[in-house]
């Protein structure tokens, strides 16, 4: 037996497209443009998990913009049983970030399911990092890695679908 329901937390640094993560997976829509989640800690999604053979209750939570001024509350990981941590192909201060995004979420939530998240592959054009420096980074920090367009809906079930499964073998 396993829980059905779990709370994900998504980090990273403003701009890899966390809230567009949360959104394209919660409602199936990408947006360039729209406000930043008002008072809305959350937003819930049913998924079938194959490797579970269940149907999972996702809760993704949203930082809302706080993590520009490095504000994000306690209440923000209370209770996370994942966690994905996103940085961008077009930024490499978000790339750089990434090893103290895993060092706070070890710190609130302890050795919690999570993965890396290289999003925005559609601008690998404009890429700032190597495949191999991303791949070294994951190898390093012990994560796997997806590589999402969120945009284009690519590999975003997979990770929230990885996820759950990693949770459940915890
Ligand atoms: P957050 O600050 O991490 O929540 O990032 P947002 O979700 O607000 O996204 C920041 C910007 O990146 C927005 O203009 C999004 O439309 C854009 N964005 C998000 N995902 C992608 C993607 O996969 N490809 C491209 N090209 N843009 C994206």
């Amino acid at each position: 037996d396993f829980d059905r329901e779990i709370k994900v937390v998504v980090l990273g640094n403003g701009g890899v497209g966390k809230t567009s993560m949360i959104r394209r997976f919660c409602k199936g829509i990408f947006t360039d443009e729209y406000k930043k989640t008002i008072g809305v800690d959350f937003l819930e999604k049913a998924q079938f998990v194959d490797a579970l053979q269940e149907e999972v209750r996702f809760m993704l939570w949203d930082t809302a913009g706080q993590e520009e001024f490095d504000a994000i509350t306690r209440t923000y990981y209370r209770g996370a049983g994942a966690a994905v941590i996103a940085f961008s192909t077009t930024d490499l201060d978000s790339f750089k970030a990434v090893p103290s995004w895993r060092e706070k979420i070890n710190a609130e939530c302890g050795d919690i399911a999570m993965c890396l998240v290289q999003n925005k592959v559609d601008l690998i054009d404009r890429a700032v990092v190597t495949p191999e420096e991303v791949e070294a980074l994951a190898r390093q920090l012990g994560l796997k890695l997806y590589r999402t367009c969120v945009k284009e809906n690519i590999n975003v079930t997979e990770v929230f679908g990885y996820l759950a499964e990693l949770h459940h073998k915890k």
